[in-house]
Formats: structure tokens, sequence, C-alpha cells
């Protein structure tokens, strides 16, 4: 860890938040609510925030990387500090890895998805929990596999423990950690590897995303226990659905911020309406940024999805 790092990590336990879109396409209103109430939980209490792009798997340039900065600026939401992206932090990717590869903790995996898939399945593990295939192969096996030009990926030995959590939306949670991917076979970290050292080396401790994630977390918190790093505080948050039940995206029809705003719908009504579907008690047509953090807190976001027909939503 860098000693900038260490110190943003020891410092007083002001909330610190962050949003960290993958920047591959356009954020949709869904996600946007999500970033809004992040940002609203961090700064209700005066707590900083941060904005992360995870695009380790996007290229060097991102298309949508612009378009999100500015629709999430149109909502209001402000950012501390510079912008992150993880495909400049390899180098720190590196050392974490060298210094797990050092302790034993990771070994190389030849499995295609196929073999995984066909493999029994850990019974109470996540669904496409690794059974460990590759978790003590011989080097004559190792070497075989390499001269049929397999390109092996890296896993971590988290053992199947169990990792226990309470997230404040979902309440007390445990799920099996696997020994997951940390990097792909082409090379590239994995987004449950990075996730754990962004999060720690900015002193995030308040993880607010979608609950699409909260699989991923027993993971996440087992490298972050065996890397040493604390845990951040975690609040899932149930996702939007279109009307037929299923997470929203762009086939449910105007669901980017610049076609419901090409529809006439002002700013302020938009963020109005964003923040009453997180729980918000405002009866106002149009809202200002500066005022959603007090409107928002964990205990009134609804826990179930927020339902959104395009179509016939009055904003
Ligand atoms: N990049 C992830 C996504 O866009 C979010 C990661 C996270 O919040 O941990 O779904």
């Amino acid at each position: 860890m860098t000693r900038s790092a260490q110190a943003t990590r020891g410092r007083s336990s002001r909330t610190v938040g962050r949003f960290a879109p993958s920047p591959s396409g356009s954020l949709h209103i869904g996600n946007l609510r999500t970033a809004l109430a992040a940002w609203a939980l961090a700064r209700r209490q005066g707590g900083r925030f941060l904005l992360r792009m995870e695009d380790l798997t996007t290229g060097a340039e991102p298309v949508a990387e612009s378009e999100q900065i500015s629709d999430l600026a149109l909502l209001g939401i402000d950012f501390d500090g510079p912008l992150v992206r993880q495909s400049q932090r390899r180098g720190r990717y590196d050392e974490v890895l060298a210094d797990l590869l050092k302790r034993g903790l990771i070994y190389e995996c030849f499995c295609t998805r196929r073999e995984i898939r066909d493999a029994t399945r850990a019974p109470h593990g996540p669904i496409d929990a690794y059974p460990g295939i590759c978790a003590d192969l011989s080097d004559t096996a190792r070497r075989e596999l390499l001269e049929q030009g397999r390109r092996p990926a890296l896993r971590v030995r988290c053992g199947g423990q169990r990792a226990e959590f309470v997230d404040r939306m979902l309440g007390d949670m445990s799920g099996i950690a696997d020994d997951f991917v940390v990097r792909r076979g082409d090379g590239l970290y994995a987004y449950n590897f990075a996730v754990v050292i962004d999060d720690a080396d900015f002193g995030i401790n308040q993880v607010v995303r979608g609950d699409d994630l909260v699989d991923s977390t027993p993971r996440q918190i087992a490298l972050a226990d065996l890397l040493g790093f604390p845990r951040p505080e975690y609040v899932h948050i149930p996702l939007v659905v279109g009307p037929d039940g299923e997470r929203l995206s762009k086939r449910h029809g105007a669901v980017g911020l610049h076609e419901i705003l090409a529809n006439g719908i002002p700013i302020g009504r938009i963020r109005a309406r964003l923040a009453r579907s997180l729980g918000a008690e405002y009866s106002g047509q149009d809202l200002d940024p500066d005022r959603i953090p007090p409107l928002l807190n964990v205990e009134n976001i609804p826990r179930d999805p927020w339902v959104l027909d395009p179509d016939l939503i009055e904003w």
C-alpha cells in the first residue's frame, strides 16, 4: 500500500462513499438512481464521495465515460478528488497479486467455463462456485496443460470460507467465498479483485450499490480479510425493474437521462421523482441537488425494486 493510501485509511470515521460504473455504455435512470442514493448517503453525513471508472475490460478509450460524468453532474452528483480509472492502477494490482503469490494464496486455473459447469457444484456455494479442480495440480499436469496452449487464470485460495456481513438494507447476510478468479487468462484483472483493493486504498468505508452485486460480496469480504483491509459498510439497493419485472434496460423505452429530458421533463422533476422513489418525503415538483441528502436515509429506502414503466411514469 502506498503511504498516501495508508494515510487516507487511517483518517477518522467520516463517511467515504463512491460510485463505480463501468464506462461500457450509457447509465440508465436505474443506475443514476443508485448513484444518487450513494451520493446522498455519503453527503448527508458530511462525507466524501469518489468516482471510479471500472474500465478494466472496456479498453483505453471508453466511449461512455464523458457521457456518464455529464449525466451525473446534471443530476447534481459531485465528487471529491480526481477521477480514478482502474486501467491506470494495474501496477498496484500487480503488487497485491505478488504479495498473495508469495503467501501461497494464488494458483493457476486452466478450466474452461464448460469444465467448471460440468463439475459438481458445491452444495452451499454461489451458483457459479468454483469447485477447486485446479487447486492442487501436479507439475506434470500443469506442464501438459501449458503445452496444449491453455492460458491459466489465477485464483485466490479462499477455501470455501463463510463470510458474514451486515447489510444495512438486507440485514444479516452470509455466503461462501469460493476460490475466485483474480486475473483472467488474458491477463486482465477481475472486478472482484480490483474493487477490494480500490475501495481499501481510497478509504471507502460505505459501499452503496445495486443488489445485483450482493452475491459477490462474500468473495470481496474474504479477500479484504486475507489482505488485512478493513471491511466497508454495505448498502445494497434493490434495482429498478421494468413492468415485466426484468432489470430495467433500453428495451423498456426512454430510460436514458437525455431521452427523458428530450421528452420535456425538467431535471428538477427527475430529481424529485428519484428522491421520492428512494423514500424521500417530498411532495414538491422540482428538487435542487443540495436538498436531497437530508431527505434520504437508509431506513426509508424501499426494500422492493422500483417498478418503472418508462411510457407511463409521471415524473
Ligand atoms: N462496476 C460495477 C457495475 O457497474 C459496480 C461495482 C461496485 O459498485 O462494486 O455494476
